[in-house]
């Protein structure tokens, strides 16, 4: 199983370090918004950095990149279609990213919605991917179609449903509050409740999560469900005819919930 670390940064971001399987202090950042943690961790762990991995444009996710290229002259991964500051490799689905340092090879897949190029890793039966899907809930669309989204989503849906699932933002009881609205009768929405509750009063992220979980909790990914649906329809006050429909009718909900 690949080690991570994540190192919160802001209010409620995540910057993930991956570590090597054959070397541990050898470490790769995932969406580093500040390179001012990251610095600390790595001088507190003593941990040596690879790489730079980039999931999508955002400043709290690409904010610290430049100051660690400056630090420690690494290489810098990050998706084809979106403008990533000191990108050396622009990737787009199909590619795969090898980490030779850490014996870590990542395979990419494009996931376009809450931004138009945003990119997710694959590897080692674990998903980074960035601000598409959060535990019980996934990205606003700031830039792609709820038809785009929902197709990322499935994308992810169809991995298996041990991958581990690390998000870049620490939303989840928020996002729980949300689930239970859409789905009252979720004992499973009920049960994470209490859990993540646990986590967070004893400062622990509730991070990552699985799929399988999010199978079971998410409403973005339970569009397909009679029960999100009926939901969603009562919410719209209109019969919604496909999954699509129930995801940007949920998403919109979020929105303003
Ligand atoms: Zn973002
Ligand atoms: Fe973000």
């Amino acid at each position: 199983m690949l080690k991570t670390t994540p190192v919160p940064a802001f209010s409620d971001n995540y910057i993930w370090l991956i570590h090597g399987i054959a070397d541990p202090r050898k470490v790769a950042i995932v969406d580093p918004g500040d390179a001012e943690p990251v610095i600390k961790r790595l001088k507190d762990q003593d941990l040596e950095p690879a790489a730079i991995l980039v999931t999508h444009h955002h400043w709290d996710h690409v904010g610290g990149v430049g100051r660690l290229v400056d630090e420690f002259g690494l290489p810098v991964y990050g998706p084809a279609g979106e403008d990533i500051p000191s990108r050396d490799f622009a990737l787009l689905e199909g590619d795969t990213v090898a980490l030779e340092d850490l014996g870590v090879d990542f395979s990419i897949l494009d996931c376009p919605g809450h931004t138009a190029g945003h990119i997710a890793y694959y590897g080692h039966q674990a998903l980074f991917c960035g601000d598409t899907l959060f535990s019980a809930g996934c990205g606003r669309l700031f830039e792609g179609t709820p038809e785009q989204m929902s197709e990322s989503l499935g994308k992810f849906a169809a991995l298996p449903g041990d991958t581990r699932i690390f998000c870049t933002h620490e939303y989840t009881l928020s996002n729980l509050r949300f689930a239970s609205a859409v789905e009252p009768a979720n004992r499973d929405i009920e049960a994470y409740s209490t859990t993540a509750q646990a986590l967070r009063e004893q400062g622990q992220p509730t991070l990552p999560s699985t799929l399988d979980l999010e199978g079971r909790v998410n409403p973005f990914m339970r569009c397909g469900e009679a029960s999100v649906r009926s939901s969603a329809e009562h919410h719209a006050g209109r019969p919604l005819p496909d999954p699509v429909s129930v995801f940007a009718t949920v998403r919109a909900w979020k929105d303003a919930f």
